[in-house]
């Protein structure tokens, strides 16, 4: 198997082989495919599997070719969320999101999450964002502020599931979930899968298509 495999756009495969990366990982060559055919997903992944390109590939893949919405504040709707358990995750995929879509001019990415100041991640909210990196604290900081727009979120990405419940951050969670629209597609990863995340995949996904490596 290789990304040429895979239908995803030339665009991104130029960003790939800039990446240096040869072949997909087995997380990738399965959750890609489900992913573009528009499945939601539960997926048993560490990290390290490459399940940021995973999730991010197909997601930039259909965005680009969708047209974007207006959020009600004039700039761009927020498409795609992706929730992530710390700041250094959520820096280090929100770096991975930007490198893949380099050649995707009219997409972007921003990072937001706590312990920083809220100012810059105000500013670049208000210029629009695609994609929206997030931890969920400073996420519903800025949406009880009013700066956030999430009821345009087409994909949903609940990464590291399992470190979220583990380090409290399950009441956040479910209330970023309700700020989304029902009509959505979503992708849930975790490294393992106790009774709790399995309830939550349980009220978040449809009919999901699951995958374990
Ligand atoms: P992740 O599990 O998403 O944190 O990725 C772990 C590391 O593997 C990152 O440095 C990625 O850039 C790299 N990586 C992801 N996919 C591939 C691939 N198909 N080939 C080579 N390296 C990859």
């Amino acid at each position: 198997m290789t990304f040429d495999d895979l239908n995803l756009a030339p665009a991104i495969l130029d960003a790939v082989r800039d990446m240096g990366y040869d072949a997909p990982t087995p997380i990738q060559a399965q959750a890609i495919p489900l992913v573009l055919e528009g499945h939601d997903l539960l997926a048993g992944a560490q990290t390290g599997t490459g399940k940021t390109a995973a999730f991010a590939l197909p997601l930039l893949n259909k965005l680009s070719q969708q047209a974007a919405g207006k959020s009600k504040f004039g700039g761009k709707a927020v498409r795609a969320l992706v929730l992530t358990p710390t700041r250094e995750l959520a820096a280090q995929i929100d770096d991975n999101v930007r490198a893949y879509c380099k050649n995707l001019p009219q997409l972007n990415s921003t990072v937001i999450f706590g312990g920083v100041g809220m100012k810059p991640q105000i500013d670049r909210l208000a210029k629009g964002v695609d994609v929206l990196v997030a931890t969920p604290g400073r996420l519903l900081d800025l949406q009880d502020q009013g700066y956030l727009d999430l009821s345009t979120v087409e994909i949903l990405v609940l990464d590291e599931a399992d470190r979220m419940l583990d380090m409290g951050f399950i009441h956040d969670v479910k209330k970023v979930l309700k700020l989304l629209p029902k009509d959505k597609q979503s992708l849930l990863f975790s490294a393992t899968f106790s009774n709790e995340i399995r309830e939550l995949a349980n009220g978040l996904l449809h009919s999901p298509k699951s995958i374990q490596v």
